[in-house]
Order: C-alpha cells, then sequence, then structure tokens
C-alpha cells in the first residue's frame, strides 16, 4: 500500500469541474477501482481536498467496476493494475466491449518497473498512467487534465446534436424542412416495402395564401403559419412526420396507415386548420387548406417520387374543384 498525501492542484485546472450537488446532469462522478480499500479511500481523500469530483464510486476488482460502469453515469475511472480475479488490465478489454463506455476516461496506476503492463494498457485503452508510489500532485493535476477533456467532449457532442437537430428543421415553424422529409419518405418507403405494410403522404397547401399576405402583412403570414404548423402537431400522432415542404405548402407521412384512413387523418388536419381562430388587429384571419393523399402501395407507384406525384395530382383536384378539401389519389 502507498500513502497518498493531500495534494494541491492548480486553479485552472479544478474550475468549473466540480459541479454543485443539486444540478445532477453536471455531476461529476469517479471510479475507484482498487482491491485494497485503503488506497480507495486514499484517492477520494486526494479528489475531495482538490474539490474535483461530486461523488466517488468504488470497485474492488475489474468485474465490479465494468458493472457499475454500465450501470451509471461515470466521468472517470481510477484504476489499479494490480488486482485479484479481474485485474486492471481484463478491465479495461472488458470496457472496450461495449461502445457506450468509450469515452469515459481510465487512468491507470502502475509500478515503475511494470514497462510492459504499462504500454499494454494504453493500448487496451487506458487515457494515462500514474507511476506508483503515486504523486499525489501528479495523479491530482492528471484526474483533473481529463476531467476537463472530458467536460469539452460532453460540450462538443451536444453542440453536435443540437446542429444536427437545427440541420433537419424549417427555422420558421421548427417542424421538419423538405430536405429531412425526403430522407424520412425514402426510409418509410424502403421500411414498408421490405415489410409489406401500408403508409399514407400527405401534401398540403395553404389556399388563397397570397391574399392574406396582402390584406395582412407578411408577418401575419409568418404567424399564420407557424399556427398551422402547431394545429398540425397538435392534431397527428406522434410517430407521423411533418414537414414544411415549400411556402406555404407542408407534406406529411403517416406510417402504418392504410389510404381509407390516410383521408380520415387529412380531414382532421384539414377541419383543425379552418378551426384555428387567427385574428390581426382585431380582425379575423381566415385559413384554408387543400390536402393531396396517396397511400403506398399503389400500382402506380416504383419509388418515393411516384407517390409525391400522386399526392400532388390529388392536391390540384382539390383546389379544382373547391379548395379547403381532401382528395384521395385514384
Ligand atoms: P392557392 O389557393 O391556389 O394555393 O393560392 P395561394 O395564394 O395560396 O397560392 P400562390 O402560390 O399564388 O401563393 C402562395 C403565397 O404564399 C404567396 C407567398 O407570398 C406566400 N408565402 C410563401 N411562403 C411564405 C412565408 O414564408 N411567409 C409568408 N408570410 N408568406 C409566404
Ligand atoms: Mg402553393
Ligand atoms: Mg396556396
Amino acid at each position: 500500500m502507498h500513502t497518498i498525501a493531500a495534494a494541491s492542484v492548480p486553479s485552472e485546472l479544478t474550475n468549473d469541474l466540480a459541479a454543485p450537488h443539486n444540478e445532477a446532469p453536471n455531476k461529476t462522478t469517479v471510479l475507484i477501482v482498487d482491491d485494497a480499500r485503503t488506497n480507495r479511500a486514499h484517492v477520494r481523500e486526494l479528489l475531495r481536498a482538490a474539490q474535483l469530483c461530486d461523488e466517488c464510486l468504488f470497485a474492488e476488482d475489474g468485474f465490479v467496476a465494468f458493472k457499475t460502469l454500465r450501470e451509471q453515469p461515470v466521468d472517470l475511472v481510477v484504476c489499479d493494475l494490480n488486482m485479484p480475479r479481474c485485474d486492471g488490465l481484463k478491465f479495461l478489454r472488458l470496457k472496450a466491449t461495449d461502445p457506450a463506455l468509450e469515452s469515459v476516461p481510465v487512468i491507470v496506476l502502475t509500478g515503475a518497473e511494470d514497462q510492459l503492463r504499462k504500454m499494454q494498457a494504453l493500448t487496451s485503452g487506458a487515457s494515462d498512467y500514474v507511476i506508483k508510489p503515486v504523486d499525489p500532485s501528479e495523479l491530482v493535476a492528471r484526474i483533473a487534465v481529463h476531467l476537463k477533456v472530458r467536460k469539452l467532449q460532453a460540450k462538443l457532442i451536444n453542440a453536435n446534436h443540437e446542429l444536427q437537430r437545427l440541420s433537419q428543421l424549417d427555422p420558421l415553424t421548427e417542424v421538419f424542412n423538405r430536405r429531412e422529409l425526403m430522407a424520412r419518405l425514402d426510409e418509410e418507403f424502403l421500411r414498408s416495402r421490405r415489410y409489406d405494410r401500408a403508409f399514407s403522404f400527405v401534401l398540403l397547401d395553404l389556399d388563397h395564401f397570397k391574399a392574406v399576405n396582402d390584406s395582412f402583412g407578411h408577418p401575419a403570414g409568418d404567424r399564420a403559419l407557424i399556427a398551422v404548423a402547431q394545429a398540425l402537431k397538435e392534431t397527428l400522432r406522434c410517430h407521423d412526420s411533418i414537414a414544411r415542404y415549400g411556402g406555404e405548402e407542408f407534406a406529411l407521412i403517416l406510417p402504418e396507415t392504410s389510404a381509407e384512413s390516410g383521408v380520415l387523418a387529412a380531414e382532421r388536419v384539414r377541419a383543425a386548420i379552418e378551426r384555428r381562430q387567427l385574428e390581426h388587429e382585431g380582425q379575423p384571419i381566415v385559413i384554408t387548406a387543400s390536402l393531396g393523399v396517396a397511400a403506398f402501395p399503389h400500382a402506380l407507384v416504383d419509388k418515393p417520387a411516384d407517390l409525391v406525384s400522386l399526392a400532388d395530382a390529388a392536391l390540384y383536384d382539390a383546389k379544382r374543384s373547391g379548395r379547403n378539401r381532401v382528395m384521395a389519389a385514384v
């Protein structure tokens, strides 16, 4: 057993690392893996003195450590290499089998003479090592560096997710944009054909919308588009896809929906838009929509674009026969 004294760590490394206890998502958790209880307690004391983490978890061998990692979020692992049953190297190999654990850094504690095992640990996925007997300041500084890298990584991943989400959305109405719609239509088409399931595709065009802009101004027209998108979200099921197809046109993908059910859903949408009470400076704005429905499978449909053409032709029929109505493709 090596005694580890309290260590000081440069403040630029510890800043922002330990979050307040009541902020669970930002909580910093470190897992300490060592068969010797006193060693585990020493590392915990170091972390506590340096205010590097909010919670310490403990494991006495690699199996317990792997199980713990899979059960709860951990930001960093400090792991001894020599342990009975499942040692540090076995732990690293186990951890590598689960891609979800890839980003959790592991710092291994190793003897100075153990050059080979040190290299094996690094090639098996360890992020760093500290030579025993452990220099407390060095261990604390390395933990701080790896926690900081991990926090930055998490920020980047979140920013990436947000960018990806935004790239799928229409900025005005916050329903999917046309590119995302087409990608989803391709997917639904393949899924539907593979499993021999029906789905419906709907094109919706607001009636005489130019007149809304002309009478009430473009900003009022924008608010009406947002209200229509809201009506669509409220009326449809959560696994349906809603997209802005063009200026005042929307498109809907309704999975597991036959032509008859597609027409019923489109009719519910039409009625919901008509019911929506909008006004501009005390004057009512009446919004109605025409909808064309096409369902797959259909004798004339070999590819997604055929389905879009059919729905477009049905929409054209709805316009020609008086607007504010639903027509199905024939
Ligand atoms: P129809 O019933 O035949 O569809 O008539 P319409 O007036 O809706 O059709 P038209 O294609 O002549 O005009 C579409 C209008 O939609 C004109 C355009 O200014 C308006 N529009 C398209 N995109 C937007 C937008 O983002 N905001 C606003 N406010 N208006 C838009
Ligand atoms: Mg139009
Ligand atoms: Mg229109």
